[in-house]
């Protein structure tokens, strides 16, 4: 066993004296600390139950705070636990969500089928950052796959990112082992090539695949997606599917991908679920918050905690400079009884149709068993702001990020008021990059708050 004393003075004189002990075996490995770490839990949560804002804690072992505040780092179990349980000790969390739904364009559901569709488009998280994967990884398990995406061109399904796989398919063998050579003597083994760079090379070879691939791959899709050529938009998009200087035919090539084993809602259902933490779904965060002079009121009274908006940005002031533009989507589920639509996750369509790309869920989800199979067509179009259309995709121009820029000098002088998101941010986030985004403003409110 261990066990410990605290005594807690309050403002007002009161001396209220606490004790207690543990006996599981972890916390007995470590018993001085491990009683000094339930003594400090036992106070702070006596502070919050008795509505005291603040308690210093005066303790003996260094790690009683530095573990709390991640000057160490909590690596065990008991510790991190510990260190958890103090971070979020009084913090509370409202999350107002205007769907009906939690998580977003992540939101995936059974359809009427049975079958696990996700409702706003396919999304596979990917990531090489590894404590991102190891923070989702605290909500899920995942179905791990390599993700792979083929192109329907012609007759024919080629794998994108074009690769010396797709090279070898289009080529005939003595020419693609030429072109596979020069290709490596330019950028090297294993490279990443940006179509738009490739189109620059000055070898009329290698000028003649870039052309291909910017022909069947990109410009038709392209076109369908954006409304423009691959040369008018951001190079940050069409860099998003390099060419790869290899035999590898996945879509990413992250160390860790997959989707949520049961799917990307449960994920969220369990991250929300905290003693702390209220979801109201179905609620404008206008109806409930307002700005004015610099202060944020929040159902009706001056409001001094953090706001985090995840929404869009020209909406929460009324659009008052004009819209941001956006690029919107509209799926068509379509559900077949048989056992395969098309074999593939994800088919794009590069050069014909006006869909840009066909998912088939269930090579998606690893969904086993199902009652036939449900697909979804994507067809692109530009984001009104009518009733019913969803901001998507921004779009990376300077003038619309100027635009942007003077929307957020509106939101600028807020205190404790954060953008988070593609949407606040008008950025062309990933999951996991989004995630990181989201952890180091975490990291940083908390920082803020050891401070006030
Ligand atoms: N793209 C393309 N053909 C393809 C795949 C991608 O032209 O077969 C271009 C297109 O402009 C697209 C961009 O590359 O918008 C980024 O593709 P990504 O698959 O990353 O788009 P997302 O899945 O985010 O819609």
């Amino acid at each position: 066993r261990y066990a410990f004393g605290c005594v807690i003075l309050t403002p007002d004189g009161q001396e209220i004296r606490k004790s207690g002990s543990g006996s599981d075996s972890a916390g007995v490995a470590i018993r001085n600390v491990a009683g000094e770490m339930l003594g400090s839990m036992t106070a702070v949560n006596w502070a919050i139950e008795n509505k005291y804002p603040a308690v210093e804690i005066r303790y003996d072992y260094e790690g009683v705070e530095k573990w709390v505040t991640g000057v160490w780092r909590a690596k065990t179990p008991l510790t991190s636990k510990y260190a958890a349980h103090m971070q979020e000790a009084g913090k509370k969390v409202l999350v107002l969500e205007r769907r009906s739904h939690i998580g977003g364009n992540c939101y995936d559901e059974p359809d009427e089928h049975g079958i696990l569709i996700h409702n706003y488009g396919p999304h596979i998280f990917h990531t090489g950052i590894e404590e991102v994967y190891q923070y989702l990884s605290r909500f899920t398990d995942w179905y791990v796959f390599g993700h792979e995406v083929v192109a329907k061109v012609g007759d024919r399904l080629i794998p994108v990112p074009f690769n010396l796989n797709t090279l070898h398919m289009v080529y005939e063998k003595e020419k693609a082992d030429a072109l596979e050579q020069k290709l490596i003597a330019a950028y090297g083994e294993g490279s990443r090539v940006p179509i738009m760079k490739l189109r620059e090379n000055e070898d009329p070879d290698i000028r003649e695949i870039a052309q291909f691939v910017y022909e069947n791959v990109f410009l038709k899709y392209t076109m369908k997606q954006w409304g423009q050529k691959p040369e008018d938009i951001s190079p940050e998009v069409t860099g998003r599917v390099p060419v790869l200087v290899s035999y590898d035919n996945r879509y990413f090539q992250d160390k860790y991908q997959g989707v949520p084993k049961e799917g990307f809602t449960p994920m969220f259902e369990r991250m929300l679920d905290h003693e702390n933490i209220t979801v109201e779904t179905g609620v404008d965060c206008k109806e409930r918050l307002r700005f004015e002079e610099n202060q944020i009121y929040f159902d009706g009274t001056p409001f001094d905690g953090e706001v985090i908006y995840t929404g869009a940005l020209d909406e929460l002031f009324d659009c008052q400079f004009g819209r941001l533009p956006y690029r919107s989507l509209r799926f068509d589920f379509e559900h077949y009884e048989k056992e395969s639509y098309q074999g593939h996750s994800v088919v794009n369509y590069t050069v014909s149709e006006d869909f840009t790309r066909i998912t088939e869920f269930k090579y998606l989800t690893g969904q086993k068993n199902t009652d036939g199979t449900t697909i979804v067509k994507e067809y692109p179009f530009a984001y009104t702001g009518a009733e019913g259309e969803i901001p998507y995709y921004a779009i990376l121009e300077p003038k619309n990020q100027e635009l942007y820029e003077k929307y957020r000098a509106l939101a600028g002088g807020l205190p404790h008021f954060y953008l988070l998101g593609r949407l606040a941010e008008y950025k062309y986030y990933n999951i996991d990059a989004m995630t990181k985004k989201a952890m180091e403003l975490a990291d940083a409110i908390m920082a803020e708050n050891t401070k006030r």
